[in-house]
């Protein structure tokens, strides 16, 4: 029997035929490293959804290891395998599964991008978007050698962004920060990502990036340290940003009652799908906290929703939006090109992008029918 989900309470019901997975290995073009990882190869999970009208694709924003979140390709994969699908076939729907939100954010979307495309609107449309390009940034990942990173800012800020995010760890920060400060000047926008590597025992030193304006100190202390990131963003004059802490709206209100933040960034693997991302945006936008968009290292299918997403009018923080070229020498879908520091928000219907048949062909590893 085919699945009957609504995807929306206004929607017009989907009728899903079938649902594959493909898990696809793409080669970066420089290793990324954060304060928990390595990364030389990006692997991927991609969601496709066939309905009596159109087909969807959905990205799982999750990695191989559960070091930056809980749950992890593979996890996601037995979750959607097991669960989620067959939930959807058996028109339960999926919304009373807790947690997993990685997989469920993929089918979601993927269920969402069919739908719009039957209908010929864009995601961006379809969200409310109000603007047709967004900023574009980059997160500059750590290096041993401070030269080399300056090396590394200063190409990127002659590549046309002017927003760099930059991977910090103990022993890699204040000095690394204040050198890329010195070699892209005042103009460019800084920010820093310590991925949860420091406890508030660091306040103190910490404190020194309030000098090299900062404009977000993401993630300094552990995911679940609500109230310390509220004493730290006490003691600093730098923003503090959460983002693997972002898993809910719930606690998107809560970080903001707390004063735990200034900046929240918003992905939507973290927070279980792209209709949780806008409500976490909302309430964002309406307590005055500036958004960023969160991203994952997302082949085209995850950053084309990632620039939808982003095009909505509370996210005033640059967030993880890169051109393709940035991590692949080849893409999976049209790649998305700088265009004076920004990057173009897809008008095609639903993601406005579909994977290359000859482009996933060659980077699938595994490919399964579900239904
Ligand atoms: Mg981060």
């Amino acid at each position: 029997m085919p699945g009957l989900t609504r995807v929306r309470s206004r929607a017009v019901p989907v009728r899903v035929r079938a649902v594959e997975l493909f898990r696809i290995r793409l080669r970066l073009t420089t290793p990324f490293r954060t304060a928990r990882s390595l990364t030389t190869h990006k692997d991927a999970l991609l969601v496709r959804v066939v309905t009596d009208d159109a087909e969807g694709w959905g990205e799982v924003g999750a990695e191989t290891s559960p070091t930056y979140a809980p749950d992890t390709l593979d996890s996601a994969r037995l979750v959607l395998r097991d669960e989620l699908v067959p939930r959807l076939f058996a028109g339960a729907g999926f919304d009373d599964v807790r947690g997993h939100h990685p997989a469920r954010a993929a089918l979601h979307g993927a269920i969402l991008d069919a739908r719009l495309r039957a209908q010929g609107t864009s995601l961006a449309s379809h969200l409310g978007s109000t603007r047709t390009h967004v900023d574009a940034g980059v997160a500059i990942g750590r290096h041993d050698d401070v030269e080399a990173l300056v090396a590394a800012a200063v190409e990127h800020v002659a590549l046309g962004y002017r927003s760099l995010k930059l991977k910090i760890a103990r022993g890699h920060d204040v000095a690394s920060v204040a050198a890329v400060r010195a070699g892209v000047g005042d103009d460019v926008t800084l920010q820093a990502d310590a991925n949860g590597s420091y406890t508030l025992a660091d306040a103190e030193h910490l404190a020194a990036l309030d000098g090299l304006g900062v404009v977000c100190l993401e993630q300094p202390l552990a995911p679940d340290g609500l109230l310390d990131h509220a004493r730290l963003a006490a003691r600093l004059r730098t923003p503090i940003g959460l983002d693997e802490t972002i898993t809910s709206t719930g606690v998107v209100r809560d970080a903001i009652e707390l004063g735990a933040c200034a900046v929240v960034s918003i992905k939507t693997g973290l927070l279980g799908g792209i209709d949780e991302a806008v409500r976490a945006h909302d309430v964002c936008a309406n307590a005055g906290i500036a958004a960023r968009a969160g991203g994952m290292l997302e082949t085209g299918v995850g950053r084309a929703a990632l620039v939808a997403l982003a095009s909505l009018p509370g996210f005033t923080v640059t967030g993880d939006l890169s051109a393709s070229n940035r991590y692949f020498d080849h893409d999976i879908t049209e790649p998305f090109e700088l265009e004076h520091g920004c990057l173009a928000v897809p008008t095609g219907p639903g993601l406005g992008v579909t994977p290359l048949p000859e482009a996933l062909a060659r980077c699938t590893i595994a490919h399964e029918r579900l239904y």
